[in-house]
């Protein structure tokens, strides 16, 4: 009988195994039945952002967390696929770090060449997840959010790509509830145009706290104030911006910070990060997990270890995100087709242990770097795809963590060279600061009336053409 694969949800993490087989197939091999389950009515995960917040019309959790004037954090160039260059998509040079629809543009552009779309039931909830010990089957119950009906299909392997950036972690501080001015989490930020003119309270101090700080002075904030519970970022942030410790409490519109410091506030946005949950799944399948590098229970960060029909994508924290979707992907299809054995589970256990104890010796973003290139670098090794100069995307990544470090507002102006087909990136013609149009037509066209001229002086300054091939 063909093996049957159950596939749920269709982001970059669930097209990755779209393609996977499909690469398999486009070789000749017999690849199993596929049905990829996406709640949404388009693919993309995150990048299928929409101004939704809260629920959607179907009465589901709205599940991206991105917002409008998202661009890149980091460097195309370190999440380039190694089967799809950005040169092949856009058929010329781009920026180093472009904006969401363009980077959205750019995933569709794969799966929709390699026709996976078929496989996709769109508008499909998974709501639960049985596991048949005796017969080794899943059945994944799952409801059309069109017509409201609810079906089971029945699979041999189950994999889940779902995310781990949509479920809130929603820590509570005495006197919030009372808070007079809007307070939301990151989640639900959908654009910082609205607090121009305001002093804002971020509590947080990772990523989201820093872009959306960022995207808050950009749009003109009055004051853009981060809170951390452990350790200030330390950026080299502009002069309205500021970092303090923790907020122990609030009262009406004033914060009280653990430093002593009082301030008051016109909105509060919560950065405090997300939380894994599948409540398709019963507890005995479901990763229970910090945002770490290598969670725990999955051999090579893939496979359920209590039950190898069971696979996770994209279940770690991120510094590569769609070419190590890819080899996670290219991995878990080489083991459901039987190109790749499994070890015994001690030896799997053991190989689990080596990289957490790798993992808690990590004292540097660096150093995690580096981590994850070598987890990526073992994974693509196993199977066929295209390998590329792992080594030097990691150099990428400490050069993009040096270049925030020097200038947080200008980081995304500087432009890397692919390694996976030599190209150097143009230079955009707006600077990120100034780009207020984040549109792909404004991206890729420019506007002839509108010339950035900070940027062009800044191209002269350095004496680089807009196009560096
Ligand atoms: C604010 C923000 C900014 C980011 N910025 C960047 C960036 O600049 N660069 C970068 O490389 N990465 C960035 N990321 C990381 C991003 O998460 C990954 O790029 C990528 O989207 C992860 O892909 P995924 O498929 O694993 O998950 P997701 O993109 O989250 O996709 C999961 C999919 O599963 C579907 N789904 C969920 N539950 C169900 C269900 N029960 N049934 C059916 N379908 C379901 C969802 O609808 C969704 O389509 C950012 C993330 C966030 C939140």
């Amino acid at each position: 009988m063909t093996l049957r694969v159950g596939i749920i949800g269709a982001g970059p993490s669930g097209m990755a195994q779209l393609r996977a087989f499909e690469s398999a197939r486009a070789q000749g091999a017999e690849i199993p039945e596929i049905i990829c389950f996406e709640k949404q009515a388009e693919w993309g995960g995150q990048w299928n952002h929409s101004w939704r917040m809260g629920l959607d019309g179907s009465g589901e959790p709205v599940h991206s967390s991105m917002y409008r004037h998202l661009w890149s954090n980091g460097p195309k160039e370190c999440l380039e696929f190694a089967d799809y260059s950005f040169d092949e998509h856009f058929g010329r040079p781009i920026s180093s770090y472009p904006p969401r629809e363009v980077l959205f543009d750019y995933i569709k552009g794969r799966v929709e060449k390699s026709d996976v779309r078929k496989y996709v039931r769109f508008n499909t909830t998974a709501r639960w997840v049985d596991y048949n010990e005796g017969t080794e089957e899943f059945t994944v119950v799952v409801e059309d959010l069109t017509s409201g009906e609810t079906e089971t299909h029945v699979f041999d392997k189950l994999v889940v790509s779902v995310g781990h950036f949509s479920v809130p972690n929603v820590p509570e501080f005495e006197g919030i509830n009372s808070f007079p001015g809007e307070v939301m989490h990151a989640h639900d930020f959908r654009g910082a145009e609205r607090f121009a003119g305001k002093n804002l309270l971020l509590i947080g101090s990772s990523y989201s706290a820093e872009d959306i700080g960022m995207q808050a002075h950009k749009m003109g904030a009055a004051s853009v104030t981060m809170s951390y519970r452990s350790a200030p970022m330390g950026f080299d942030w502009p002069g309205t911006t500021r970092e303090r410790p923790l907020v122990n409490r609030f009262e009406g519109s004033t914060a009280h910070f653990a430093d002593g410091t009082i301030v008051e506030f016109d909105a509060v946005i919560l950065c405090t990060g997300y939380l894994h949950k599948y409540p398709f799944l019963p507890s005995n399948m479901s990763l229970k997990s910090k945002n770490v590098l290598y969670p725990g229970n999955l051999y090579k960060g893939v496979i359920w270890q209590q039950n190898t029909n069971l696979f996770y994508l994209g279940a770690q924290d991120q510094y590569y995100t769609f070419n190590m979707f890819d080899a996670q992907a290219w991995f878990a299809r080489d083991v459901m087709m039987g190109g790749i054995v499994l070890p015994p589970l001690a030896q799997r256990n053991a190989d689990i242990d080596a990289w957490l104890n790798r993992q808690a010796a990590l004292e540097s973003h660096n150093a995690e770097a580096d981590f994850q290139t070598d987890y990526l670098r073992e994974l693509i090794s196993a199977t066929d795809y295209p390998e590329f100069d792992l080594d030097t995307v990691s150099e990428l990544f400490k050069e993009w963590m040096r270049d925030k470090d020097a200038d947080i507002l200008g980081y995304r102006d500087n432009v890397h060279r692919s390694v996976m087909t030599g190209t150097m990136a143009s230079r955009h013609h707006t600077r990120w600061i100034n780009a207020m149009d984040d549109s792909m037509e404004r991206y890729l066209n420019g506007d002839s009336q509108n010339v950035d001229t900070n940027a062009m002086a800044t191209l002269s300054g350095f004496g680089q053409s807009p196009l560096i091939a």
